[in-house]
């Protein structure tokens, strides 16, 4: 943390990250506020400088992991980030913990990862990727340009 200002980068090289698959602007994707509500277990909240609030449940951000594990596992069970795992068909319930985060770490200026209490840390949350799985009403509306129904016969 001590060489604050060194890190010159000229923007659209910067920008240009591979596999960024969302243009948002640079107020977009760079939080004026971060708020990891571990002790009530509600969540993160971030503020961004463009004036958008973004929310996650703890459980939400676990089933949307961006490591390369949790990526395949979820492609190939064609889940979408977030979307939590098929409970199991047991004749018992298992009691599983709420997940939650043991620690939050912060990762350059850029990302957070999290020591989620499952055991699981290897997931890096860019600010781009956050912004990008919005979770908020006006952001879901983006997503899915078709409103719900069946699709009309042509
Ligand atoms: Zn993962
Ligand atoms: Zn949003």
């Amino acid at each position: 943390m001590s060489h604050e200002g060194i890190r010159i980068l000229p923007d659209d090289v910067a920008r240009k990250a591979p596999g960024a698959e969302k243009e948002f602007s640079r107020e977009a994707i760079d939080p004026q506020h971060v708020r990891v509500n571990q002790t009530d277990g509600t969540g993160v909240e971030i503020v961004w400088k463009d004036g958008h609030t973004s929310h996650w449940t703890f459980a939400w951000l676990r089933a949307a992991c961006p490591c390369a594990t949790c990526v395949e596992e979820r492609e190939a069970e064609g889940r979408a980030p977030g979307e939590q795992k098929p409970e199991p068909k047991t004749a018992l319930p298992i009691f599983k913990p709420a997940v939650r985060p043991n620690k939050v770490n912060p990762v350059g200026r850029y990302a957070i990862s999290f020591d989620w209490n499952d055991g699981h840390t290897s997931g890096i949350y860019s600010w781009h990727y956050l912004r990008s799985v919005c979770n908020c009403d006006a952001c879901h509306a983006n997503f899915s340009e078709a409103p719900g129904g069946p699709p009309a016969t042509a």
